[in-house]
């Protein structure tokens, strides 16, 4: 089953507000999907979802990057998913979100040639599951108000983003454990905005307010930072942006920094990189969340079904699609009933797009 066509095209995600973190604000966002052809007719689509301070790229580069790497494919095996990284690797180095793109499309085609929905034929027994929904920095009362909203709304989990002034997300943390109540699960991520001592105190008074995990408190390259915190930390401490592949992973648990790592499939290059970040950390006794960037149904659909097929996956943080207007030309993937994501039963991912 030969590749016969890769075409992209840009789609522009009006946000029902800014979203703000510690390392930058979005006020808009692009997606670009994939649509790959095969010689028998299988059409698969998968997406590529840049967050420029994240992976360095943005819709135009995913959208040239995925031309790029259309070259070298044409016409190989589109069911060779492992050859297609190594082709796709040394083509183009980094670019992983437009990577990401392209094995998503592919396992589209998987599923669709096996007549089987991605998370089956991943090996899934379920197709449900519950995601947290993200607390954006603001005002503390604002924060609070987010929180309640979403508690009431049906959500159990909630992810709080910190990482500006530790004191103030302490506060923050505090005063939206007192809103919520003893059995809202929070984590908090601080995006990389603390120093290890800062992030030392943080995670002391944020156990003491119940917070389950937190998330990338130093920055991406200090690993010693990570593992300094993570050996003196009462909660669990995940990587983010320190981890972008199966080698980050690796190096990660061999200097025993982490407890979780947050695999994300525009970080890592997608589908078949996130599985072998997630058998690295499993082998190692470190548990994985599926975060996102700004994905739509595509990507939402794709994480959602790994994160079934591998219960080393102790989280599901995929909310993207619930921070913009729904896109017409992109339907299906799952259904969504607070706070749970339930995949649909069509072949490969399920997800009609006008392309
Ligand atoms: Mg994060």
């Amino acid at each position: 089953m030969q590749i016969q066509s890769i075409e992209a095209k840009k789609i522009k995600l009006e946000l029902l507000q800014p979203v703000k973190i510690a390392i930058g604000t979005l006020s808009r966002s692009e997606t670009v999907i994939v649509r790959i052809v095969t010689d028998d007719g299988i059409v698969g689509c998968g997406e590529g979802s840049g967050v420029s301070f994240v992976t360095g790229e943005t819709a135009d580069t995913i959208d040239g990057a995925v031309r790029v790497l259309a070259e070298a494919l044409i016409g190989r095996d589109a069911l060779g998913i492992d050859r297609i990284h190594r082709i796709m690797d040394r083509t183009l180095v980094h670019n992983t979100s437009a990577k990401a793109a392209i094995d998503i499309a592919l396992h589209d085609i998987l599923g669709k040639a096996a007549k089987l929905p991605l998370h089956r034929l991943l090996g899934a027994v379920s197709g449900e599951l519950e995601t947290d929904k993200t607390v954006g920095i603001g005002p503390p009362e604002q924060m609070v108000r987010d929180a309640l909203e979403m508690v009431v709304l049906g959500f159990g989990q909630l992810k709080i983003k910190a990482g500006l002034d530790p004191d103030a997300d302490i506060e923050a943390v505090r005063l939206i454990r007192e809103a919520v109540g003893p059995q809202v699960r929070l984590k908090v991520d601080a995006n990389q905005g603390w120093s290890a001592k800062d992030a030392l105190r943080a995670v002391r008074a944020m156990a003491e307010c119940g917070v389950e995990a937190v998330e990338q408190p130093v920055p991406q390259w200090d690993t010693d930072g990570l593992a300094l915190i993570r050996a003196q930390s009462p909660l669990d401490i995940m990587a983010d942006e320190s981890c972008f592949s199966p080698r980050d992973a690796a190096l990660l648990v061999k200097r025993e920094a982490v407890d979780l790592i947050n695999i994300k499939l525009m970080k890592c290059g997608g589908l078949h990189r996130a599985m072998q970040i997630n058998a690295v950390a499993e082998a190692s006794g470190v548990g994985c969340m599926l975060g996102c960037m700004m994905e739509s149904r595509i990507g939402i659909a794709a994480g959602a079904a790994l994160v079934l097929s591998r219960p080393n996956f102790k989280y599901a943080d995929l909310d993207s699609f619930m921070y913009f207007h729904e896109v017409p030309a992109i339907r299906g993937g799952f259904v969504f009933e607070t706070p749970h994501i339930r995949l649909a039963d069509g072949d490969g991912i399920g997800v009609e797009v006008d392309f």
